[in-house]
């Protein structure tokens, strides 16, 4: 293909010839309920198989290589969203942009989400890039934005919709299209690294040929660790003060809320892989010159372990380190055994943080025996992987909902703290339980607050114990499964009706 579409020529092509697709555009189309093989081999056929190879190396798939909770574009919108002078448009089917759409107002994205939707006929002719180049021409203003973000979602990625011949910038403003297919990126947590990735090296290209923006906070000269991953809002202030007596400060959070902090971030001394899954991020830091710094200061062995790398990778003197830990251990520690967990707990999720929870959780006191998370293994996820599984932990990566359940059945925790189906199928079982992005992740984590924080909130889940049990027993023979509810007549199966049309497991997406 050249520089950009011939569309005349390719609308006197024959349909077959165009391309497109055109398997995406016959009976339903195809989406989620295709199945992964199918949307791949439509990909290819389109011409994508760069792509798709490149998200294989940098998001590599295990057990969970399909998407079993939300739509994974959610993490790219989520984040484009999320920035200032930053406008994010969909390409996608309705029915996926209607639910897009609908999660990030439900979590408060105040943003408008723009869409260009498309039609058979826009699809096989190439008419839905146009329309895209002309939706991304009309909102590409530099006196609102500093970027257009455009999200290629499972049908134009399946269908070849080529984003890379779009303007690279319109105006001053930067336009970064993305494919970010469920059939190709595993998690939300690693689609927000994708659209990160897109934005750092497009930044990084700016940097390295001319001046660019300052950061509207100016520094202070202090070397900065750029701290990578989505975290709660008081982790980056405690981490300043760990880094304080080292005479560094905390840069920005990658994924920004700000195109200029993309150069402050990029401007390090190093990067602390947080979230240790961002492969595209850390790529980009790589070829900056930035190293990395796996883990995060949780707990009292965290925080040494953390501060020791930090110190070395910085160059910061072992007596400055030592000082550092002198101030803050004992602190952290105090708070932990002031706020004792005592209870056996299985954690799972899909954000990303599941192994520093973990590990909280553990020095707190508690018995951890299965850790899952929907995210993969990495170099930098070794470190706590190696130090749960000394206290006693299985870590699961790319763990599926059929592990995470199989480990409540296996180890009958006091609670089960993990996603909605989790969590679901714990409460049936009485077992007392905590959905992970609402009430975990929305505590701090790291440093002297972060220790004992989650105390409350699990000691006092864990206490419901004997409530759950008497309400198993009130409601004991009311029926579940297919007779729960309020019936005249216990409602009877009908084995002709289910053999036509086998269940699915609980919170298989459809
Ligand atoms: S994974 Fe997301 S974009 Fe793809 S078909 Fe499902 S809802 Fe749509």
């Amino acid at each position: 293909m050249g520089a950009s579409l011939d569309l005349k020529a390719l609308r006197a092509r024959k349909p077959v010839d165009a391309p497109v697709n055109l398997d995406a555009t016959r009976q339903d189309g195809l989406g989620c309920h295709s199945g992964k093989e199918m949307m791949q081999n439509a990909a290819k056929a389109a011409g994508m198989g760069e792509t798709l190879d490149a998200l294989k190396r940098d998001y590599p798939v295990g057990p969970h290589d399909q998407p079993q909770s939300m739509c994974p574009a959610f993490g790219s919108l989520r984040v484009g969203l999320r920035m200032r002078r930053t406008a994010t448009i969909l390409s996608g089917s309705a029915c996926c942009v209607y639910g897009l759409t609908f999660t990030s107002h439900f979590y408060g994205a105040r943003r408008t989400v723009g869409y260009v939707p498309f039609n058979s006929e826009t699809l096989v002719t190439g008419k839905l890039f146009e329309d895209i180049r002309d939706a991304v021409r009309e909102t590409a203003d530099p006196a609102l934005h500093d970027a257009v973000v455009v999200i290629n979602l499972c049908v134009p990625t399946a269908s070849g919709v080529p984003l890379r011949l779009l303007p690279r910038e319109i105006d001053g403003v930067r336009i970064i299209g993305i494919d970010v297919p469920g059939f190709g990126v595993p998690t939300h947590a690693e689609a927000k690294d994708v659209l990160a990735g897109a934005m750092l090296k497009v930044a990084r290209g700016e940097a390295e040929h001319g001046p660019v923006a300052a950061p509207r906070q100016p520094r202070d000269g202090r070397p900065t660790i750029a701290l990578l991953g989505e975290m709660f809002p008081a982790d980056p202030m405690q981490i300043g003060a760990l880094l304080d007596p080292l005479e560094l400060a905390a840069g920005p959070v990658v994924p920004t809320r700000e195109w200029r902090e993309l150069y402050a971030a990029l401007d390090c001394t190093a990067v602390a892989a947080i979230h240790p899954f961002y492969t595209a991020s850390l790529r980009e830091f790589e070829a900056a010159g930035r190293p990395a710094v796996a883990s995060a200061p949780v707990g009292h062995d965290g925080t040494a372990a953390w501060l020791d790398a930090i110190g070395e990778t910085c160059g910061v003197s072992p007596a400055m380190v030592a000082a550092a830990k002198n101030r803050f251990l004992p602190a952290i520690r105090g708070a932990l055994a002031a706020n004792p967990i005592r209870g056996r707990i299985t954690l799972t999720g899909y954000e990303g943080s599941e192994l520093l929870v973990a590990r909280l959780l553990i020095e707190s006191g508690a018995e951890v025996p299965y850790v899952g998370t929907a995210c993969p293994r990495t170099k930098h996820s070794e470190a706590d992987r190696d130090w749960l599984e000394a206290h006693g932990a299985r870590v699961q990566f790319r763990a599926s909902l059929e592990q995470d359940l199989a480990a409540v059945e296996e180890f009958g925790p006091d609670l089960a703290i993990g996603t909605t189906p989790v969590v679901q199928k714990a409460k049936e079982r009485a077992i007392p339980a905590l959905y992970f992005t609402n009430l975990i992740s929305a505590r701090p984590l790291m440093g002297v607050a972060g220790a004992g924080s989650l105390a409350q909130v699990i000691n006092g889940a864990m206490a419901q114990r004997e409530r759950f049990d008497a309400m198993r027993s009130f409601f004991a023979g009311v029926g579940t499964g297919h007779a729960a509810g309020i019936w005249e007549e216990v409602p009877k199966k009908r084995a002709a009706v289910k053999r036509a049309a086998p269940e699915k497991p609980v919170g298989e997406m459809a």
